[in-house]
């Protein structure tokens, strides 16, 4: 097990956020985190005000290749309608989930907005249908609470609230875990469940902030006030308009009018219309996943087993062709921004007449018609025809059933959430920067204490690092775990670690638990030997100490195994050695091979070759040659040759150090340093320690004695 609270952050430890749409404006969401070579992204929305590529997240900023996953928040355009471009005609390879409502209904409101974003304008539409159709199938779904892990990172959906499908995501890489509330309400609605507190708390926090620091009237004051002014229009026998969103707040507003119209029998005659392309499409996605809905309307399903989306007062209108436009009559039309469409072209009809009202419920976005007529202009340009303008007498009210927290509500839920860093995304610059003001001063007291939130509220395209740590827990498994560890002890095995999670394991477990399969390479090398058998020991007992003879004296092939790693066959002029590969046993088998390739150079075989003295007892030997260094090398000499021999032994992982009085033996991460003046070894590891000082003492009885010793 290894922990590593102790280390301070590098940087792979850093954390990264960058808004490529949604940075301190409302629309076009797109963030992307990244945190140890993983990368989220979230939402992929385009903007209402703009058309076009104009109209799509900053996606150049970016290589989406490296997008492991993307989680869509909710069905909204600003938050998924430039999905299939990403798909379809970007580098982005990753894997998309959204929630089964959100699926089923993208379907059909990207399928309009194909139309309607091809249908005007000077822009070519983003994708075509067929693109629409290849990326849908392409998309997963995600059930509320189940967690789902992709390639190391976890997610799991919580409700959000705001429209039917709407989920918050909570996402986890490497322990590290941030919340994303995507667009949220915390209201108490008619149909939806309000926004969920996670259950664990996360380090990062990503919250909407659509309107910063404003403060909503309780909702049974705006209701009341919408229906008063509907039924006060129409008593004065003017048209109500109601520009919505096709899907979503829509339907809350219909679930109003049908229980006030339910309960008012003097307006029963006076006609509500629901006017969206979508209409029959998107009730009967209404209809189906009644189950997804909060406890009240599905008690009302169940009670009366009529479905609350069957209405009875309301009737539903594809387009303006078959609307007989005769008297007062409530229309809630799409699309909610006012730029095009149904609600668009009621608009420029019903403005002249001062009877008539424009409700706005929605939040009307920077820079729609929606947004500009919150003015109370006096004329307003027609669609058809921008140098006619048409003049404005119809009242202008902003009743807001957007399904958006205030700041009450939005800081209580970061209060409940309880994250330590909060980064803002979904809100205009000056009402994020009021709510990032508000936040600091309601943290003011927790500042320079652990307990401190930073609040951060980036631009599109400008990254937010955080150095993160989380600690590393390694668990043990198979074998190494049957005896728990006494206290202090140590625990050997192999590390294996799969998208994030460390096992420590025996290397028999290795197939079992990792499914990682374990091979033996055996390595073998044939030289040419002249010297005879008797030579070759001569030579390796010099090099290695006592080494194992397997063969007999009267076998032909010589056949040694040398520190129990390397066996050697000598036969004829050729010698093979064969081992099993790993970092010791290749440093041997090097020893070995540079003692075989000088035994037919070496003095000393030369000598015994002359003499005929094979076979004699090594030690002898050992003198005769002592005897002879002894007069004619010099200290430096001796230093070199047992260098020499040392480099031999361990080859590359040995060093002599620059001033030649020293040298380092590098094996893996451990390190010896040998003294050659002193002749001693210091060295951690006491296995190292003890191979070197082996070969050392053998490196210095084969040479002379330095000075002193
Ligand atoms: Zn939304
Ligand atoms: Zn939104």
């Amino acid at each position: 097990m290894s922990k590593r609270e102790n280390e301070s952050p590098g940087p792979e430890d850093q954390f990264s956020f960058v808004a490529l749409g949604g940075g301190s404006e409302v629309g076009r969401s797109c963030h992307i985190i990244s945190y140890k070579g993983k990368t989220v992204m979230l939402d992929a929305g385009v903007h209402p005000a703009h058309s076009g590529m104009a109209s799509l997240p900053f996606y150049d900023e970016y290589d989406l290749s490296t997008v492991d996953v993307l989680l869509i928040s909710h069905f909204h355009l600003d938050h998924a309608a430039s999905l299939p471009y990403v798909m379809q005609h970007t580098n982005f390879r990753g894997r998309v989930f959204m929630t089964h409502p959100t699926k089923a209904i993208y379907r059909w409101l990207l399928g309009d907005f194909v139309k309607v974003s091809g249908g005007g304008g000077d822009s070519a539409p983003l994708y075509t249908d067929e693109d629409l159709f290849d990326s849908f199938e392409r998309i997963e779904t995600v059930d509320y609470h189940a967690t789902m892990e992709v390639s190391g990172i976890r997610f799991t959906a919580y409700h959000a609230g705001h429209v039917l499908g709407a989920a918050m995501y909570m996402v986890e890489i490497a322990g590290l875990k941030v919340f994303f509330t995507g667009d949220y309400s915390r209201e108490a609605d008619r149909h939806l469940n309000s926004a969920e507190i996670p259950p664990i708390r996360p380090d990062i926090l990503i919250s909407e902030s659509t309107y910063g620091t404003g403060v909503h009237e309780p909702r049974t004051e705006r209701e009341t006030r919408l229906t008063k002014l509907i039924h006060s229009t129409i008593e004065k026998g003017g048209r109500c308009l109601l520009p919505v969103f096709a899907l979503g707040r829509a339907q809350e507003l219909l679930l109003i009018l049908e229980e006030y119209w339910a309960t008012h029998p003097e307006l029963q005659t006076v006609k509500v219309y629901y006017a969206s392309a979508l209409a029959r499409k998107c009730m009967a996605v209404f209809r189906t996943y009644v189950n997804m809905m909060n406890d009240d309307i599905r008690r009302r399903f169940r009670d009366s087993s009529t479905n609350p989306f069957e209405f009875r007062y309301i009737r539903q209108l594809r387009s303006l062709d078959k609307f007989d436009d005769l008297g007062p009559c409530v229309m809630v039309a799409a699309p909610g921004m006012l730029q095009n469409g149904v609600s668009r072209e009621l608009l420029e009809r019903w403005a002249p007449d001062s009877r008539n009202a424009l409700i706005i419920t929605g939040y009307s976005v920077e820079g729609t018609m929606a947004k500009k007529i919150l003015t109370q202009p006096t004329e307003i340009p027609s669609m058809t025809n921008p140098d006619t303008t048409i003049p404005r007498r119809l009242s202008i009210a902003e009743i807001s059933f957007a399904a958006h927290v205030d700041f009450n509500e939005n800081s209580a839920f970061i209060d409940a959430v309880g994250a330590r860093h909060v980064i803002l995304v979904h809100g205009e610059a000056t009402t994020m920067g009021r709510l990032k003001s508000a936040l600091l001063s309601k943290y003011t007291s927790r500042k320079g204490t652990d307990q401190e939130v930073k609040i951060y509220n980036p631009k599109n395209c400008v990254e937010v690092e955080l150095p993160f740590k989380t600690a590393k827990v390694a668990r043990v498994t198979g074998v190494l775990a049957d005896k728990p560890p006494n206290e202090g002890q140590l625990v050997t095995g192999v590390l294996v670690e799969k998208d994030f999670h460390l096992s420590l394991l025996h290397v028999n477990d290795l197939r079992e638990y990792s499914g990682i399969t374990t091979s033996v390479v055996t390595e073998k090398q044939t030289v040419t030997v002249d010297a005879g058998p008797d030579l070759v020991r001569y030579h390796l007992e010099q090099m290695f100490g006592e080494v194992e003879v397997l063969s007999d004296e009267t076998d032909e092939i010589l056949v040694i195994m040398i520190m129990n790693a390397v066996r050697l066959e000598h036969s004829g002029n050729k010698s093979t050695i064969e081992w099993i590969g790993n970092v010791m046993t290749d440093a041997i088998a090097d020893s070995v091979l540079a003692v075989l390739l000088s035994v037919d150079s070496s003095p000393a075989s030369v000598k015994m070759s002359s003499k005929g003295t094979c076979g004699c007892h090594s030690h002898e030997h050992d003198e005769g040659l002592n005897g002879e260094a002894n007069g004619h090398a010099k200290e430096r000499s001796r230093i070199d040759e047992i260098s020499a021999l040392l480099k031999a032994q361990f080859g590359d992982c040995y060093n002599l150090d620059a001033e030649g009085q020293t040298a380092t033996i590098k094996i893996e991460n451990m390190e010896a340093k040998v003294n050659f003046s002193e002749l001693t070894v210091e060295c951690p590891s006491a296995a190292l320690k003890k191979r070197v000082e082996a070969v050392l003492d053998r490196s210095a009885s084969i040479v002379a004695p330095l000075t002193g010793h």
